[in-house]
């Protein structure tokens, strides 16, 4: 933090009036921030749909307003109480309660306990890592399981829901680098961006769900990455092929669930939850270097749009309606002074 710095800029959500929630930009006092856990200067963070749902007042994911959203968030240690971390280390904080309960990453500096961090990759920049975000890294989550539980490319197809969201879009693209056949479901107009991705066919919502009344359809998928929940969740499973997984990470069409137990005791499909908030730190310290490595996406750039903490309130509502595509990363600090030759910011 600069000497003369008594504040740092950050989106705070309060409730202007009994459930109408509002999202402004404000300078806050690092006089607040506590001496116990570990500071750090935000470089960037990322839009996701559970920050969306904290900034208009979800008592599911935040209870106690006025609040800074943001689950996770990428920068460099400034102060730190644990001889595990020093000033200067380039760190992702993300998951646990950032963003929900405690304040977040759509600020200039955050706070979190030491728990909450892991290195960012060496060969990971800034920027990259938050173009993959808690979304690409349920992503990751969600392939890693496929892998786990014996998917390969030589089984069939795989099926992504909610394509061209944020955990669609790079599910599709590591799935496909992979050497997965990819097909991806969207309510877009989509195709080409989902092409560009890697997904060998497209299909519109309607196109893919079927007659619901059927306890059991035709078999197709060896995999499914689930994003939406729903219908879209019972028709992946009731079409899962012999010895099939599913992976289940979201709701954003449905909670709800209806099923027989047919697919499992007649098929043996598996279905796994994901959950990336309670993640292992090792597990989560593994992906990540994953990430960074062998499933280094080339496509990652094709699929962020980068804005500033006064653009956030907008797309929040754009990504409640279901209309965000890609990732949306959150640029803290100022622009880049050094560009490398392809674009991308020098650290
Ligand atoms: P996005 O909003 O980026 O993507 C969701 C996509 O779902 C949309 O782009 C859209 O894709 C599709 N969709 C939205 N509304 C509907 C609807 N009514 N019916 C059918 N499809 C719909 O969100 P994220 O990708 O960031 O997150 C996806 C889900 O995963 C969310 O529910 C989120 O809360 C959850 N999540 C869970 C995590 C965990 O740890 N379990 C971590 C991160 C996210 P299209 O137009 O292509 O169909």
């Amino acid at each position: 933090m600069g000497k003369d710095q008594a504040t740092y800029r950050a989106m705070v959500v309060w409730e202007k009036e009994k459930d109408k929630f509002v999202c402004e930009v404000k300078a806050l006092d690092f006089g607040e921030l506590p001496d116990d856990e570990v500071l750090v200067k935000v470089h960037y963070s990322s839009l996701n749909y559970k920050d969306a749902l904290s900034a208009s007042g979800n008592r599911g994911v935040t209870r106690r307003y006025p609040h800074v959203p943001g689950i996770d968030a990428v920068g460099v240690i400034e102060r730190s109480p644990s001889p595990a971390w020093k000033p200067g280390d380039k760190v992702i904080v993300s998951g646990f309660d950032l963003g929900m309960n405690h304040d977040g990453g759509f600020a200039e500096y955050l706070s979190a306990p030491q728990e909450w961090l892991v290195p960012l990759p060496k060969e990971m920049r800034f920027e990259e890592s938050m173009s993959w975000g808690t979304a690409g890294f349920t992503a990751a989550q969600c392939v890693a399981k496929l892998l786990e539980n014996g998917v390969s490319p030589h089984k069939g197809k795989v099926l992504v829901t909610g394509a061209s969201g944020g955990v669609g879009s790079v599910s599709v693209a590591i799935l496909a680098k992979l050497g997965f056949e990819v097909v991806a479901v969207t309510g877009k107009d989509a195709g080409r961006y989902l092409q560009i991705l890697g997904a060998a066919e497209v299909l519109t919502r309607e196109g893919f769900l079927q007659d619901n009344s059927k306890l059991l359809l035709q078999e197709q998928w060896a995999g499914v990455v689930d994003t939406v929940g729903g219908e879209y969740l019972e028709t992946a499973i009731k079409q899962g092929r012999y010895g099939s997984t599913v992976t289940c990470c979201g709701n954003a069409a449905s909670a709800d669930l209806h099923l027989s137990v047919y697919p499992f005791i007649l098929r043996g499909v598996t279905l796994v939850g994901i959950d990336s908030a309670q993640c292992p730190v090792l597990r989560r310290t593994e992906l990540w270097q994953k990430m960074a490595g062998e499933w280094a996406l080339e496509q990652l750039a094709d699929l962020v749009t980068v804005i500033t903490l006064n653009e956030l309130e907008k797309n929040i509502g754009k990504i409640l309606a279901g209309k965000v595509t890609g990732r949306i990363v959150v640029r803290m600090i100022a622009p880049p002074d050094r560009l490398v030759n392809n674009g991308k910011e020098s650290q």
